[in-house]
């Protein structure tokens, strides 16, 4: 166990100048994606506990992985229906919607609190 301050800014350095070199175009992107992009409000909790589950059914479904942790969804796992019809892992969904109240596939907007 190492406990030098020292090492956590040094790793955050490596980790900036490998995001840069490797994509300048991405990390641009990205950048001027947070400057204007809204405050975070989460959603409303009573309409995050409002929504629709269902077993994931790969037929019928667009979506093959979940947005939030980019894990592949299981056959007949319980998955979280967006009022905009994407969906994700029921837990992944509740904590994002504590973040924000935007879909994160296509920015649908839940309502947030009153
Ligand atoms: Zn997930
Ligand atoms: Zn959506």
């Amino acid at each position: 166990m190492q406990e030098k301050p020292k090492n956590i800014s040094v790793n955050i350095v490596v980790e900036f100048v490998h995001t840069v070199l490797c994509d300048v175009q991405a990390f641009n992107e990205s950048f001027m994606d947070e400057e204007v992009d809204p405050i975070l409000v989460p959603a409303a909790p009573s309409y995050v506990e409002a929504l629709k589950t269902k077993q994931y059914d790969k037929e019928n479904s667009k979506e093959e992985s979940c947005s939030v942790c980019y894990q592949e969804f299981l056959m007949a796992e319980d998955v979280t229906l967006m009022p905009c019809s994407h969906i994700f892992h029921n837990n992944c969904i509740g904590r994002w919607l504590e973040m924000t109240n935007t879909c994160p596939m296509c920015r649908f907007t839940m309502p947030t609190f009153v």
